[in-house]
């Protein structure tokens, strides 16, 4: 070889992560999952697990993003068309998760369903978080939409058909639908009241109060939904409606419903899903839910996407985890391999030790939407209630310093996007968006303050985490501190900490229950005692070896 290309020779560079199961692969995951749902046979989680690992997938990922979605508001002949267009890459993805059940499935399902569904939606989250927006918004619509026994009867067939079908048509010509939100106005997103959009009442057919809406929507994800649940002002205040993009045939001879796209948004990431701006010119839309209770009733839409964001974010950690792991295993720095290196063994322990935490919080969460969809059961439901805010509020907001970090151990590589293969970029540019939409991390923690009016919290969270109790003196600490704290808390301005210190509790008494003493016993002393602001700061004398080797991607 001559001198000459010796010099283009790549050494001490990591290889791409690709072919792993990333199922398979994840302990903690498989141990959170064996503890929420002892039951369930995770063989389809296996199948995902290697589809969403896979080299296909990667590139379906990077070109989606890499071709973001163009607005086509007319025709050449100067026709409404208000169609979003989409690389062939972003189909392939949203089929995959609909074939895998990722949106309505479990709702046509029994116990354990939404456990399952949450697994795999942080697996598929870790091949592309995008354009699971259409899919969560698909699975969080049923309890909301079910308030419409009639269109819900008409409905339900295709929100749970696992057959995507992205073709622009009325709902009836298809093989599978989805739907989105629409409560966002420019004067109001959190304080969605002060909405402005009106509703007329036009009659009453057989989806029963049909209304006509005029206004707008300043932020409208995955516009080419096939319908969408939104939030227009009636005489008796704010009430829900539900609004298709096309109008069945014997309405009005059917056609596109007055949904006009404005633009779309340019955004810091999500490249790959569109997110538009819209207004109504009486479009049609009939009424979900009773005038006047339009905030419960989109609630419950809400809370469910609440849980993706928390699923989402944790899917992400993971990722970005798996990939530190893995650049630090190959690359050399100072005479030895990355991971070797006792300080970033310190930082990937302690990222290994969050993205379990996160894990662990947010499957609990979904274990108590499968308990209380699937029977009564008081306990759950007063952890359905709390556990939905503070697991949006701290795994969301834990999720742009994790990121960060995680970046950092890939050195200037991990900075870079190249052609779309930067995957930690694409990452880091996702991870704020979960904290952002769907209530930001104020709106969850005043949310936190009103679940503690919805029955004894205090006296729940005491009997959720008493299988921790004594294990460890800094969680004996923080017990005390938060039941106290819980009782009869109304003040705003503490209700951040609280949220953290709540989340924080679960998740210490999640990990002593289904993870290893080292990974519960270094989750303590690192975030329950006097806490830390920067990744790597884990005190000395924990076990890293033990807590690296279960993170890594087997
Ligand atoms: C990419 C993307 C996609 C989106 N898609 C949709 C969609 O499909 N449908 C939809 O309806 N919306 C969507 N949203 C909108 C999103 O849900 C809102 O942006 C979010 O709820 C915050 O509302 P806002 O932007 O009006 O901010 P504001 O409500 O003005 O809030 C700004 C800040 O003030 C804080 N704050 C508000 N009230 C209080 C208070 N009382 N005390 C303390 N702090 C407070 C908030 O926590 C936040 O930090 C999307 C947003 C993004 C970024």
């Amino acid at each position: 070889m001559s001198a000459a290309l010796v010099t283009h020779e790549v050494l001490n560079q990591s290889t791409p992560l690709v072919g792993a199961n990333l199922f398979t692969g994840n302990r903690a995951l498989q141990d959170a999952l064996r503890f929420n749902a002892p039951a369930l046979d995770t063989a389809r989680l296996a199948v995902l697990g290697a589809e969403m690992g896979s080299a296909e997938m990667q590139q379906h990922a990077r070109l989606a993003n890499l071709h973001p979605p163009t607005l086509r508001t007319h025709d050449r002949f100067g026709r409404r068309a208000d169609e979003v267009e989409f690389h062939p890459s972003y189909h392939a993805l949203i089929g995959s998760a609909m074939r895998h059940g990722l949106h309505g499935t479990p709702w046509a399902q029994e116990a354990d369903a939404h456990v399952e569904r949450a697994a795999a939606f942080m697996l598929f989250t870790e091949a592309e978080p995008s354009v699971l927006c259409p899919i969560s918004m698909s699975y969080a619509v049923t309890p909301a939409l079910r308030a419409n026994a009639a269109l819900y009867a008409d409905w339900a067939p295709g929100l749970t058909s696992t057959r995507y079908d992205g073709r622009f048509l009325p709902f009836d010509q298809k093989t599978g639908l989805t739907m989105g939100m629409g409560m966002t106005e420019k004067q109001g997103g959190s304080d969605v009241r002060a909405n402005t959009t009106q509703a007329e009442p036009a009659g009453e057919d057989r989806w029963g109060q049909r209304y006509r809406i005029t206004g707008h929507k300043w932020f409208f994800s995955a516009p080419m939904c096939d319908a969408f649940l939104v939030l227009a002002q009636t005489p008796a205040g704010l009430s829900c409606f539900f609004l298709p993009r096309w109008l069945p045939e014997w309405c009005d001879g059917g056609g596109l419903n007055a949904l006009r796209i404005q633009r779309l948004k340019d955004k810091l990431g999500n490249h790959a899903n569109a997110s538009s701006e819209v207004e109504f010119h009486g479009a049609t839309a009939w009424r979900v839910g009773d005038e006047g209770r339009g905030v419960p009733q989109i609630l419950a839409m809400g809370a469910l996407t609440r849980l993706d964001c928390a699923l989402g974010t944790a899917g992400l950690m993971r990722q970005a985890l798996s990939i530190a792991l893995h650049h630090c295993a190959e690359r050399q720095a100072f005479g030895r391999r990355l991971v070797e290196q006792p300080m970033m063994r310190n930082v990937l322990a302690d990222l290994a030790l969050e993205s379990e935490a996160a894990t662990a919080l947010a499957l609990r969460l979904a274990r108590s939407i499968d308990k209380t969809e699937n029977g009564r059961d008081e306990h759950e439901a007063l952890m359905r209630r709390v556990l939905t805010p503070i697991s949006k509020f701290w795994i969301c907001k834990r999720g742009s310093a994790f990121a960060q970090e995680a970046m950092e151990c890939l050195g200037g590589n991990g900075y870079v996007e190249e052609n779309g293969e930067g995957v930690m970029a694409r990452i880091y540019r996702e991870m704020p968006l979960n904290s952002i939409w769907e209530g930001a991390g104020n709106i969850m923690a005043l949310d936190l303050l009103r679940s503690l009016r919805s029955g004894p919290v205090a006296e729940a969270l005491a009997h959720e985490v008493s299988p921790a109790k004594g294990a460890h003196p800094a969680f004996d600490a923080m017990r005390e501190r938060v039941l106290h704290g819980l009782d009869g808390a109304t003040d705003e301005a503490q209700a951040r900490r609280l949220a953290r210190d709540t989340a924080l509790l679960v998740q210490a008494a999640l990990l002593r229950q289904h993870a290893p003493e080292p990974v519960f016993a270094a989750f303590c002393a690192a975030r329950l005692g006097e806490g830390s602001d920067v990744f790597g700061a884990l005190p000395a004398g924990h076990d890293l070896a033990a807590i690296l080797e279960r993170a890594q991607l087997h």
